[in-house]
């Protein structure tokens, strides 16, 4: 099979790519995604993500034993279907702070020069409010001061209901906003179960992908690497292109020596508190049953009640460590607040009702790295997450954890309130905190950075060309140089829409 152009995983960034590259009407594209569609109810309402995380449309990846964690090993959730992890996520929806992309020091990159593309992805995804929210996170939301509709905000101490990417009152992931019209234009081909093993070049032009089953499928043009932060070095690594000494020590061939591919790993760390209480938020309890068996229908006739719920409802951006030296006082934190009774027991099924909410680093400062197992494409990589690898997280942590627990004691809850429950008296004073924050934290589902762009030892150039090889491209999370204050999936799509633009400008389409 022979294309214009492949491009690598049908996820975020990757269907932003495809519709880009099939409106410009660059030639034959096809999209090769290792997982199945995404044509299922579990995906399309709201609610079924807790169906979807840890079914076989999630990768299921675990990290390596965290050494500043507990030694414990954290899932490494990523959507494996069409729409990838736009397909699994919570769709919370937010560009990240202005600053985020000044702060990246890269030429073309401030947030003016991405202003335009994130305009033009929010008019295909149209983000709104959540339509539905529980009381609770309403009330969540007015705990900063009123913030009236919006969204809270990571410019400024805020709290709020969240936007998301969801419409009349379904998921609505970057596999409905960008690939099936681009499927529709003709152009453009997808192929699910498509599993990619490596790239094979022809002297050092990326020419042919190879996939796990033996199939082969040329690109004319070009090759977009749109995998993921975890899939796309992997890929890279086991075609040649990464480390030298890490791809020695796998028997793969070297084809050029590129230091940066795997490095830079990193993720939003988080930790958080369980509440509960008879009155409190969604949860398992005889009160509740009617209501969660009168839901579907209600979703089905009206898309409305708590099958629209995304869990994560609402939230909030406050400053947990004192001001910096330099005057800094960026809100450091972001709060994911989720209406529900969530286990912390370790018990399959639980009951009662109540809420959660979390901590997680904005600009986490502690840096892992993904390596190869082997050279199989069916062993996963080594997901080192780097997690409070540098103390300054840790600080943040227990700084915002200690606020958190204030901003919900004098939230105005009303009849909603419920006390603590985990981890409750037994974790008060700051070592205590600290203890329980390295035993209990994860991460937000938001890697990043491992082909970051740069105008250096950086893998990947600014305009997206992976560097020492031609024809080949990355477009995913793995290219930012460092993660945004806030949930990563909307500036995901705004890369995969940058590249086709910077793949069009190259081919003299532009
Ligand atoms: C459970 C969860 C909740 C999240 N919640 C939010 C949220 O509410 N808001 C938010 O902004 N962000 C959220 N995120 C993060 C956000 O979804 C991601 O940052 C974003 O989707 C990343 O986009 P991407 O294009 O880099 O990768 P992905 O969207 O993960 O796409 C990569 C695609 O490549 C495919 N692929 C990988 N390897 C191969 C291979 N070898 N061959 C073929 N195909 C391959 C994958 O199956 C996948 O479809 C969440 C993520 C998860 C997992």
């Amino acid at each position: 099979m022979e294309f214009d152009f492949v491009i690598i995983g049908a996820g975020s960034a990757g269907c932003a790519v495809a519709k880009g590259l099939s409106d410009a009407n660059v030639g034959t594209i096809c999209v090769l995604e290792a997982g199945p569609t995404d044509a299922v109810p579990q995906v399309k309402v709201p609610f079924g993500l807790l169906y979807t995380m840890g079914s076989r449309r999630d990768w299921r990846f675990q990290s390596a034993a965290q050494a500043s964690a507990g030694m414990r090993r954290m899932k490494v959730s990523r959507g494996r279907m069409i729409g990838g992890s736009s397909s699994i996520n919570s769709m919370v929806w937010f560009r990240g702070r202005m600053d985020d992309y000044a702060n990246w020091d890269l030429p073309g990159w401030d947030h003016v020069s991405v202003q335009d593309n994130f305009e033009e992805v929010e008019a295909a995804i149209q983000p709104q409010r959540l339509p539905d929210p529980h009381p609770i996170s309403e009330a969540f939301g007015r705990t900063l001061g009123s913030n009236g509709l919006a969204t809270p905000t990571p410019e400024r101490e805020s709290a709020g209901v969240f936007h998301t990417n969801m419409r009349h009152g379904r998921r609505w992931s970057a596999a409905d906003a960008f690939l099936r019209p681009a499927q529709r234009s003709g152009n453009c081909e997808v192929l699910p179960g498509a599993n990619v093993d490596r790239i094979a070049f022809e002297e050092n032009r990326a020419r042919t992908v190879v996939l796990t089953d033996g199939r082969k499928i040329s690109a004319r043009r070009g090759i977009v690497l749109s995998a993921g932060s975890i899939g796309s070095p992997a890929i890279l690594m086991r075609s040649g292109v990464g480390p030298t000494g890490h791809l020695q020590e796998q028997g793969i061939n070297v084809l050029c020596d590129a230091r940066g591919v795997g490095q830079n790993l990193h993720d939003h760390p988080a930790v958080g508190v369980h509440h509960v209480g008879p009155n409190s938020g969604y949860g398992l309890t005889a009160k509740q049953m009617p209501a969660w068996m009168l839901s579907p229908i209600q979703w089905l006739l009206m898309r409305k009640g708590r099958m629209t719920s995304n869990f994560v409802e609402a939230g909030a951006f406050f400053r947990a460590a004192p001001v910096g030296p330099d005057g800094d006082d960026r809100p450091d934190v972001q709060t994911h607040f989720i209406p529900y009774m969530m286990g912390y027991r370790g018990k399959a099924i639980t009951t009662g009702s109540g809420f959660f909410a979390d901590v997680c680093v904005c600009r986490p400062v502690s840096r892992g790295r993904l390596t190869l197992s082997s050279k199989d494409p069916h062993d996963a990589p080594n997901i080192d997450l780097g997690v409070l690898s540098d103390p300054a997280d840790l600080s943040v942590l227990v700084a915002g954890f200690k606020r958190l627990r204030t901003i919900i004691a004098t939230a105005p809850f009303g009849d909603y309130q419920a006390p603590e429950a985990h981890p409750a008296e037994a974790v008060q004073t700051d070592d205590e905190i600290e203890d329980y924050v390295r035993n209990n934290c994860g991460t937000a589902y938001h890697p990043v950075g491992t082909l970051a762009m740069g105008v250096g030892s950086e893998p990947v150039a600014p305009d997206m060309k992976v560097k020492q090889v031609e024809g080949l491209w990355a477009a995913d999370a793995s290219v930012m140089p460092k993660i945004t204050s806030a949930n990563t999936n909307a500036p995901s799509m705004m890369i995969g829409h940058r590249a086709a633009k910077f793949i069009c400008r190259e081919i003299g389409r532009g």
